[in-house]
């Protein structure tokens, strides 16, 4: 009973009526959403018109949540495309220029940005729901937000400010590459919490005892809000970064095209809860047989994203190629949207001999050795993947003393069996040695020429 009335503690919640909604109130709400959006996008969106009607599908078609499944998954490649057939913003937005307010890009690995759009509607959408997020992982008005993560076109940037600003806290747009400039900031203003990626985390903890001179927890930051990179959440990783700070780490996810901040973990740390009730709808599918699966503690796939309300490119069925496992569906902070981690990219995955690799489990595994080894990790791939042959060749820091011992090599490679199912050929090489990136980590390094 203490517990129930704790969490109903209104200060736990930015909008505590979404934030403890239950299934049925929810599935009423996203219905009544869907529906409105379908009509939307039936009128304007000519993407969508064709790819509905290619597909066999009109708008009596789809009444419920569960029809969603009957439509075609949309991939980014398909958005490249309609983009560069209908410039600037493609086939699939349904705004007026004229009504757009802001853009926005969702950085591709092929170099060319992909823009998106925003009316002053999906503006404030998308700053009520990474508002939420941020209050989940306990940013509170009076904190100091020290924004270490780049502000221009990057969905992490200027919809974060609005956010934290949303929030009442106050917003410092330090960007990166300005460790020194950050760090004097954060004591002239007694900054209390640092917004960036996990890798970068790391690198300004380093920086700030090598540089600074200076024990990283002597800064007072005492919340990490991480994003854009799994490693926050890996028990590995968020036990260093809160080690080197002194500080609590959560973890925020989003995604560049639908909304900045869709997940985000509460301060219990048990994986991040969905905060877009009103915004997004999810699905996760089976990766192989391309199934819709139902949400519970345990199951595992990719990410799909529908748009509930969006005015510029709302999205049906989204593709992610996030790879999530579903970690829960109550929490004992109240809140009822149901919890993930990320475990990486399905891009990034990695397959040996038919079993699936995260280069961010590979990490986690080396970094459980700590202080053996410093937690620095790279995985060498001789050719293109995501097929690798084995043993998967990893390069990893022994420790600070620790010194490079065969049979740490060996305890190494068990681990890597026993846990990841793969064979792996570890190379022991000094603390130092592996470079230190300022903005997401980079875990694999090709050694042929792409
Ligand atoms: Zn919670």
């Amino acid at each position: 009973m203490v517990r129930q009335r704790l969490s109903m503690n209104p200060e736990e919640y930015l909008d505590s009526e979404i934030e403890t909604i239950r299934p049925d109130g929810l599935r009423a709400l996203q219905e009544q959403k869907l529906a409105k959006q379908l009509d939307y996008l039936f009128a304007r969106s000519p993407f969508y018109q064709d790819k509905l009607r290619a597909a066999g599908l009109r708008r009596e078609h789809l009444r419920t949540l569960a029809d969603l499944a009957r439509v075609p998954l949309t991939t980014k490649e398909e958005l490249r495309d309609s983009q560069h057939a209908s410039p600037p913003l493609g086939r699939h937005a349904c705004a007026e220029m004229v009504d757009v307010i802001r853009i926005q890009s969702s950085t591709g690995t092929t170099g060319r940005p992909s823009l998106v759009g925003l009316t002053r509607r999906d503006a404030e959408g998308w700053t009520r729901v990474t508002a939420r997020s941020f209050y989940t992982q306990g940013v509170r008005p009076a904190d100091i937000v020290m924004h270490g993560a780049s502000l221009t076109l990057f969905a992490g940037g200027l919809p974060v400010k609005d956010a934290i600003e949303r929030i009442g806290a106050t917003f410092v747009p330090v960007g990166t590459g300005a460790s020194e400039k950050l760090v004097l900031i954060a004591q002239a203003l007694h900054a209390n919490v640092l917004h960036s990626t996990p890798s970068y985390a790391i690198y300004l903890a380093d920086y700030v005892r090598r540089e600074s001179k200076m024990d990283p927890r002597d800064l007072g930051i005492r919340k990490i809000v991480c994003g854009a990179e799994p490693g926050g959440g890996i028990p590995a990783v968020r036990a260093k970064i809160q080690e080197a700070w002194g500080a609590r780490v959560t973890e925020g996810m989003g995604n560049a095209d639908m909304l900045p901040v869709i997940f985000s973990e509460c301060r219990h740390q048990s994986g991040m809860h969905y905060n877009a009730h009103e915004y997004v709808y999810c699905e996760i599918l089976d990766p192989e047989s391309g199934q819709v699966l139902p949400i519970e503690p345990g199951v595992s796939g990719e990410l799909i994203y529908s748009s509930l309300d969006r005015e510029c490119v709302p999205l049906l069925r989204f593709r992610t190629r996030d790879r999530v496992t579903v970690l829960g569906t109550s929490c004992e902070c109240g809140r009822t949207g149901f919890k993930l981690r990320c475990l990486g990219r399905t891009d990034d995955m990695l397959i040996v001999l038919g079993v699936n690799i995260f280069p961010s489990a590979v990490r986690d595994v080396v970094s459980s050795f700590r202080p053996r080894t410093t937690g620095e990790v790279q995985i060498l791939l001789e050719a293109p993947g995501p097929g690798v042959k084995p043993p998967l060749r990893i390069v990893a820091e022994f420790g600070d003393g620790a010194g490079p011992s065969s049979e740490l090599q060996a305890e190494i490679e068990n681990r890597i069996k026993d846990v990841l199912t793969v064979s792996s050929a570890v190379q022991l090489v000094p603390p130092g040695t592996l470079p230190r990136f300022e903005m997401k980590g980079q875990l694999v390094k090709k050694l042929y020429e792409s």
